[in-house]
Order: structure tokens, then C-alpha cells, then sequence
């Protein structure tokens, strides 16, 4: 179920964690022309979800907020999305080569703990990935 762009916002912008954390997980997963939508209500969403307590269990999940508002941060200042990865643990490459976003051009025998070379399909940046797991699987991502 994709929610639309002013019922992200809404969401943002709602001051319920539960529904600021699931809006932001979703910012982060869009595609560029819902972004632009959402990137014009920028300050209001940075006023708006500041102070906010989210939560978190294994995780704090104000880093997916964080990471939402980088994302369009990003996108206002005409950043290649693949600025973002570095920083945030949630960018599974192989979905990311999936969505035609990244090319994997190598990585180490399929384990628990794994590191993977990857390009960026749109600039060509490469970065060294590394995955580990914890109490959930995350992966490091670092310009190479
Ligand atoms: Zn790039």
C-alpha cells in the first residue's frame, strides 16, 4: 500500500510516534517525484517532528526520521541519493541492485557477516558495504 505524498506528510507531520515512524520509513523507500512533493513542506516537517520522542527498542527510531529528513535534504540540494547510504544501517544492497539504484560489483562467500563493493547507477560513486548482524542485520556503507 503506497500512501501518497500529502498523506506522508500528514502523517509527518501528526506529532504520534507511531504514525511519524512509519511515515518516515516510508519517505525514505520513495521514488524522486513524491520526494519533490514532500521536499517543498521541508521546514514544516523539521518543526514539526522536533522534540518528538519515537521510541525504540534494539533501536532508536528517530534514526529513521533522521534518516528521512537526510534523504530529503538531499533531494532539495541536488545530492545524488546515494549520498545518504553512509550513516544509515538499513540499505540492503541487493535490494538497492534490485531497484536499479546501485550495480554489486563483487562481494565475499554469502555469510552472516559479508562485505560487498558496489557502484552507484546514477553518479558512479563506489562504496565498500559491510554486513553484520546484531540483533538485526545492518549494513555500513563507505565511500571507496
Ligand atoms: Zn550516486
Amino acid at each position: 500500500m503506497a500512501l501518497r505524498p500529502d498523506e506522508l506528510l500528514a502523517d509527518l507531520l501528526s506529532r504520534d510516534p507511531v504514525q511519524v515512524w512509519a511515515s518516515a520509513c516510508a519517505v525514505i523507500q520513495l521514488d524522486d517525484l513524491a520526494l519533490i512533493e514532500l521536499v517543498r513542506h521541508l521546514p514544516e516537517i523539521e518543526r514539526g517532528t522536533a522534540d518528538l520522542d519515537l521510541g525504540g527498542a534494539f533501536f532508536p527510531n528517530r534514526e529513521h526520521l533522521q534518516q528521512a529528513l537526510r534523504v530529503l535534504r538531499a533531494r532539495r540540494d541536488g545530492r545524488c541519493s546515494c549520498s545518504v547510504y553512509p550513516g544509515y544501517l538499513f540499505y540492503d544492497p541487493e535490494k538497492e541492485a534490485q531497484a536499479k539504484r546501485i550495480r554489486i560489483l563483487s562481494h565475499t562467500p554469502p555469510d552472516w557477516t559479508m562485505t560487498y563493493r558496489c557502484r552507484c547507477a546514477v553518479c558512479g560513486s563506489d562504496y565498500d558495504v559491510e554486513q553484520g548482524e546484531s540483533h538485526y542485520t545492518w549494513w555500513q556503507w563507505r565511500p571507496a
